[in-house]
C-alpha cells in the first residue's frame, strides 16, 4: 500500500485497498489464493525437536553412558558376547523410551491444536467460524466481547469496545476503540484507536473489522521472539519423582558399590563383580519412570479428549484428582441452554405459549384461547421488542438423513436450530411464532446503535430508525430493567411506572422464576428528535416497561447422576449464576444441589458481606445467584482458604480472573470466550457439568495409575538389589548374572509396568474423598508396600537359589541354580504386577480385566522361556532348560510374596471394614 498506514485510511479507501464488497466479504476462492500467498496467521513456532535428535537424547542418560563405558570393557576384555548383548539392550531400550517420548510429545502437540483458536469471517456474503490460522489480509471478521483479535485488524465498526493491549503496549487498562480514521502521522501503536491486534483481547462491545497484516507481519510477530509462550509442561508430581529419582541414584549407587565391596572381599572374581555392579545399578534405578509418567499422564489426557474435556496444562491432570468443590455456571452447564418461551406477562395478563424446541411452530394462549397479535398492541409490542433487540437468527438445517433401520414414509421433519445466544434465539422463535421474523423488522426498522448485553449490566438496549423517528427498545433482567422504567403499559395503555405497578411485575417475576423459569423484561422508549442517546446511560432512561418473557431451560440428564457422584466422592457442588435465586433455587433442587441446611445468596448478599463473614458461611452455601462475575474471584478465594481445592467454570470475559485463580479453571468450549479458554487449565468442549465430573474421575485414575506402576517398579528394583545383596553379604556366588538382570530390566519391569499406567480404575475410585493436593506419592501405605514386597520377592528369589546350590558345587550347579533365581524373580514379579492394580490384594480384582496387561505378562513370559528353553540362547544368557521339580520350587517361591499378603486381607477383612485413609481432602483451614 501508499505511504499512508491502515490508520490513516478512510473506510472507503481501506476497502478499496483490500478490493472488498463489505457485505459479501472474501471469496473462498480469493481466501484461498491469498492464503497461498500470504502463508497461515501464525507466530513460527521455536524449533521443535527432530524425531532424530529424540532419539539420540535417548542415550545421553548417565546410566546408559555408564553401561556404554560397561560395554566397551566387555569388549576390550574380550568378552564378545556380552558387549553385543549389552549393546542389543542399549538400543533396544533407547528406542523403547524414544517410541514413549515421541507419542507423548505428539499428543501434547495434538492437544495445542484442539484448543487453537478460531475467528468469526464474512466469506461470499456469509459469516462462517474458520480456524483462525486461515485467515488472510481482507478478511472481514466480527468481534465481541471475549474474543482475542485474531490478526491486525483495521475496525469498520466498532460498538462500545474496549481493548486490552497490554502484551502489546504494556498498558493494563482496556482502551476504548472506533472506527474513526486517524490522520496523524507516526501514531504509537497505544494510540491506534481504530486498530485491533493481534493476540489482544476485546473486554466489551462488539466490532468488525478488516484484516489487515498476518502472521509475523503483525505487531505481534514483529515482537514474537520476545514472548514466552511455553506453557508449564511439568507437572508437580513429575518434578517431585525427578528429584526423587536422583536420591534413588544416590542410593541404588551405594548399594551397588556394598554390594561390589562385599563380592570381591568373598573371593568373586574383578570382571564379573564389575559387570554385576553396573547391570544392577541399571537394573535399580527406575530411568524409565519419567517417561511412563508422562505416557501415563498424555494417555490419560487423550481419554479426557473422548469424554470431551481437554487439558490445557497437563499439571491440572494432577490436581483434578484433588477436587473437593466444583463451582459451576448454570445456564449451558447444569442446563441444556435450549430455552424456549413458554409464559408470558403484559400488563398483568399471563399468556402461554405452545410448541417445542425452536420450531417456529406454537401458540399463545390467553385464559384457554388462542390469541393473535394483530388486535393485541401491548403483545405485539413485547415481541417486537424481543426481537429487535436481539441478534440471534432462526435457523432451518437440512433434515438429517434417516436412519438406515428405519425408513420413514413421511417427510423429515426439519431441523431448527439458533445462530446466536440461545435466551435471544428464544425470543426470535417467539417472534416467528407471531409472524414477526427478524428479516421482516429489519426492513422497517434500521439498527443505528447497540449497548451489548454483559453478565455485569445484565441487559442489552438497541436504538433503531423507524419512519423518520428513533426508538430504544431494551431487553434484560427484571429487577435491573424495571430500575431503568418510568412507565409502563397497562391495559394498552402507557401509565406511570408506580411502586405497585413494580411490586406487580415483581411478583410475576417471582412466580415465573419459581416454576424454574428464565424471566427476562422487555422495555422501550420512543427518541424525542432532539434527544441523544450515545450512551447506554442516555439510551437506557425513562423507559416502558413492556412485560416479562419466561423461558424454559431443562436441566442436562446427566447432570443429577453426576451431582450423586461427586456427594459420594466427596466432592461439593455449588451453583454461581447470573440468574434470579428462585430460578436458581428450583434448577438446583430439580438437581439435587441444595440439600437440607444448604444456604442460597445472592450477589447483592454477599456484596454486603465482609471478607471473614463469607468465610464463616461460605461451606454452608450451594447456591449463588444473580451474581456479576467478580463475586467469582470471591468466592474462589473464600473456599481456598477454607482448605479446599477449587474448579471454578465461567465463560465470559470477565470470569477470567476466578477461572485464573481456581485450582482447576474450567472453560467452555462451545459458549466460551477465548479469554476465558485462555485463563483455563481444562475446557468442556461439550459445556457440560457432567463432563466436570469425568474429567475429575479420570485424574484420579491416572493418578493412582501412577501409583501402581511406581509400586510395581520400586518393590521389583528392591527386590533385584536385595537378592544380590543378601547374597554377596552372605558370601554366596551371584545369584543373577548382569546380563539376566538387564533383560529382567527391559521385560519383565518395562512392560507391565507400562500396561499398569493404562488399568481400569478401581470400582470405589469415586467413593472416597479426594487426597489432598500436598498428598506424598507414597502415602496411603505405598512406601510400606514396596519395601515389604520388594524385600520377600528378593528374600523368596534368593532361596530357591540357595536350596538348589546345596546339590553341587560345579559350574553346572551354578548355572542351574541361577536359572532358577532368574525365573523365580521373573515370575514373583509377573505375579506382583496383578496385586499392584488393588489398593487392597490381588483377590479384590479380576485379574484379565486390564488385556494389555494379561498381553504383557505372557508375553513376559513367553520370552522368558525363550531364554531358557531356545538352545541358542542359553549360552547368551547362561541359562539352562528346567524341569518339572525346577518349576515346582520357582512357582510356589514366586507366588509367596503376592499370596502372603492377600490371605492376610482375607483373612482380616471380614472382622474389620476397610476404612480408607486418606488425608481428607481439604487442607486444615488453619
Ligand atoms: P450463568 O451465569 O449460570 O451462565 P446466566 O446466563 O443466567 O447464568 P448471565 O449470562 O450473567 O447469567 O445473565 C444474567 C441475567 O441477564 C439473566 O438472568 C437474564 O435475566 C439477563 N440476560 C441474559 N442474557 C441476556 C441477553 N442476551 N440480553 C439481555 N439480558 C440477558
Amino acid at each position: 500500500m501508499s505511504q499512508q498506514s491502515w490508520y490513516q485510511l478512510e473506510t472507503e479507501a481501506l476497502l478499496e485497498a483490500h478490493g472488498l464488497d463489505p457485505e459479501r466479504g472474501l471469496s473462498e476462492s480469493e481466501a484461498k489464493r491469498r492464503l497461498e500467498e500470504a502463508g497461515p496467521n501464525e507466530l513460527s513456532e521455536g524449533a521443535r525437536l527432530s524425531p532424530l535428535t529424540l532419539f539420540l537424547n535417548q542415550f545421553k542418560d548417565f546410566m546408559v553412558l555408564v553401561l556404554m563405558g560397561a560395554t566397551l570393557i566387555s569388549g576390550l576384555l574380550g568378552e564378545y558376547l556380552d558387549a553385543v548383548t549389552i549393546l542389543a539392550i542399549i538400543v533396544i531400550n533407547g528406542v523403547l523410551g524414544f517410541i514413549q517420548e515421541f507419542r507423548a510429545e505428539r499428543s501434547l502437540r495434538a492437544l495445542k491444536e484442539l484448543s487453537a483458536p478460531t475467528a468469526k469471517t464474512l466469506r461470499d456474503g456469509e459469516w462462517v467460524v474458520v480456524p483462525a490460522k486461515e485467515l488472510v489480509p481482507g478478511d472481514i471478521v466480527a468481534l465481541e466481547s471475549g474474543d482475542r483479535v485474531p490478526a491486525d485488524v483495521r475496525f469498520l465498526e466498532a460498538n462500545s469496545v474496549y481493548a486490552e493491549e497490554s502484551a502489546l503496549t504494556g498498558e493494563s487498562v482496556p482502551v476504548s476503540k472506533s472506527a474513526a480514521a486517524i490522520p496523524e502521522d507516526d501514531v504509537p501503536l497505544g494510540d491506534q484507536r481504530n486498530m485491533g491486534f493481534l493476540g489482544t483481547m476485546i473486554t466489551m462491545g462488539t466490532a468488525r473489522g478488516v484484516v489487515v497484516r498476518t502472521g509475523m507481519r503483525t505487531e505481534m510477530g514483529k515482537i514474537a521472539d520476545l514472548i514466552n509462550n511455553t506453557e508449564e509442561a511439568e507437572t508437580p508430581l513429575q518434578r517431585r519423582l525427578e528429584q526423587f529419582g536422583k536420591i534413588l541414584i544416590g542410593v541404588a549407587l551405594v548399594l551397588t558399590v556394598l554390594v561390589v565391596v562385599a563380592g570381591i572381599m568373598h573371593g568373586q572374581p574383578m570382571y564379573g563383580m564389575f559387570l554385576a555392579g553396573v547391570s544392577l545399578a541399571v537394573a535399580a534405578i527406575p530411568e524409565g519412570l519419567p517417561a511412563i509418567v508422562t505416557v501415563a499422564l498424555a494417555l490419560g489426557v487423550q481419554r479426557m479428549i473422548k469424554r470431551k474435556a481437554i487439558v490445557r496444562k497437563l499439571p491440572s491432570v494432577e490436581t483434578l484428582g484433588c477436587a473437593s468443590v466444583i463451582c459451576s455456571d448454570k445456564t449451558g452447564t447444569l442446563t441444556q441452554n435450549k430455552m424456549t418461551v413458554t409464559r408470558l406477562w403484559v400488563g398483568g395478563r399471563l399468556l402461554d405459549v405452545s410448541g417445542e424446541g425452536y420450531e417456529p411452530a406454537g401458540d399463545i394462549v390467553e385464559r384457554g384461547a388462542k390469541t393473535g397479535v394483530k388486535d393485541d398492541q401491548a403483545l405485539r409490542r413485547l415481541l417486537q421488542v424481543g426481537v429487535l433487540c436481539n441478534d440471534a437468527d432462526l435457523v432451518q438445517e437440512e433434515a438429517e438423513p434417516q436412519g438406515k433401520k428405519k425408513r420413514s414414509k413421511e417427510p423429515a421433519k426439519p431441523i431448527w436450530s439458533i445462530k446466536g445466544d440461545p435466551t435471544e434465539g428464544a425470543l426470535t422463535v417467539l417472534g416467528a411464532k407471531a409472524g414477526m421474523t427478524r428479516a421482516s423488522l429489519a426492513g422497517l426498522y434500521r439498527r443505528i446503535s447497540e449497548y451489548p448485553f454483559d453478565s455485569e449490566r445484565k441487559r442489552m438496549s438497541v436504538v433503531v430508525e423507524h419512519q423518520g423517528g428513533r426508538l430504544v427498545c431494551a431487553k434484560g433482567a427484571p429487577d435491573v430493567l424495571i430500575e431503568r422504567c418510568s412507565y409502563i403499559l397497562w391495559d394498552g395503555k402507557l401509565v406511570p411506572f408506580t411502586s405497585t405497578l413494580k411490586q406487580k411485575v415483581m411478583e410475576a417475576n417471582e412466580a415465573f422464576a419459581g416454576d424454574a423459569l428464565r424471566v427476562l423484561g422487555l422495555a422501550y422508549r420512543d427518541l424525542k428528535p432532539n434527544e441523544t442517546a450515545d450512551s447506554a446511560e442516555e439510551a437506557e432512561r425513562g423507559l416502558v416497561f413492556a412485560g416479562l418473557t419466561g423461558m424454559i431451560d431443562p436441566p442436562r440428564k446427566e447432570v443429577r447422576e453426576a451431582i450423586q457422584k461427586c456427594r459420594k466422592a466427596g466432592i461439593k457442588t455449588v451453583m454461581i449464576t447470573g440468574d434470579h435465586l428462585t430460578t436458581a433455587e428450583a434448577i438446583a433442587g430439580q438437581l439435587g444441589m441444595l440439600p437440607k441446611g444448604g444456604r442460597t445468596v445472592t450477589g447483592m448478599q454477599l456484596a454486603a458481606m465482609s471478607d471473614q463473614q463469607l468465610l464463616k458461611v461460605v461451606d454452608d452455601i450451594y447456591v449463588y445467584a444473580r451474581v456479576s462475575p467478580e463475586h467469582k474471584l470471591r468466592i474462589v478465594k473464600a473456599l481456598q482458604e477454607r482448605g479446599h481445592v477449587v474448579a471454578m467454570t465461567g465463560d465470559g470475559v470477565n470470569d477470567a480472573p476466578a477461572i485464573k485463580a481456581a485450582d482447576i479453571g474450567i472453560a467452555m468450549g462451545i459458549s466460551g470466550t477465548d479469554v476465558s479458554k485462555e485463563a483455563s487449565a481444562l475446557i468442556l468442549s461439550d459445556d457440560n457439568f457432567a463432563t466436570i465430573v469425568a474429567a475429575i474421575e479420570e485424574g484420579r485414575g491416572i493418578y493412582e495409575n501412577i501409583r501402581k506402576f511406581i509400586r510395581y517398579l520400586l518393590a521389583s528394583n528392591v527386590g533385584e538389589i536385595l537378592v544380590m545383596f543378601i547374597a554377596m553379604m552372605l558370601g554366596m556366588p551371584l545369584p543373577l548374572l548382569p546380563i539376566m538382570i538387564l533383560w529382567v530390566n527391559l521385560v519383565t519391569d518395562g512392560l507391565p509396568a507400562m500396561a499398569l499406567g493404562v488399568d481400569q480404575p478401581e470400582r470405589d475410585l469415586m467413593e472416597h474423598k479426594p487426597r489432598g493436593r500436598s498428598e506424598n506419592i507414597f502415602a496411603r501405605r505405598l512406601g510400606w508396600k514396596i519395601i515389604s514386597r520388594g524385600f520377600l520377592i528378593g528374600v523368596c528369589t534368593l532361596i530357591p537359589f540357595w536350596l538348589v546350590l546345596q546339590q553341587g558345587d560345579d559350574a553346572a550347579t551354578l548355572t542351574h541354580a541361577q536359572t532358577v533365581a532368574f525365573a523365580t524373580l521373573v515370575m514373583a514379579q509377573l505375579i506382583h504386577v496383578f496385586d499392584c492394580r488393588s489398593s487392597r490384594s490381588i483377590f479384590h480384582r479380576n485379574l484379565f480385566e486390564n488385556k494389555a496387561l494379561v498381553l504383557a505378562v505372557v508375553s513376559s513370559i513367553v520370552l522368558m522361556l525363550g531364554v531358557l528353553y531356545v538352545e541358542p540362547l542359553q549360552p547368551i544368557f547362561k541359562t539352562m532348560a528346567l524341569g518339572l521339580t525346577d518349576w515346582i520350587l520357582v512357582l510356589v517361591f514366586a507366588a509367596i510374596p503376592t499370596l502372603f499378603f492377600g490371605i492376610g486381607s482375607l483373612i482380616s477383612a471380614p472382622k474389620k471394614k476397610r476404612t480408607i485413609r486418606y488425608d481428607g481432602g481439604a487442607r486444615s483451614a488453619a
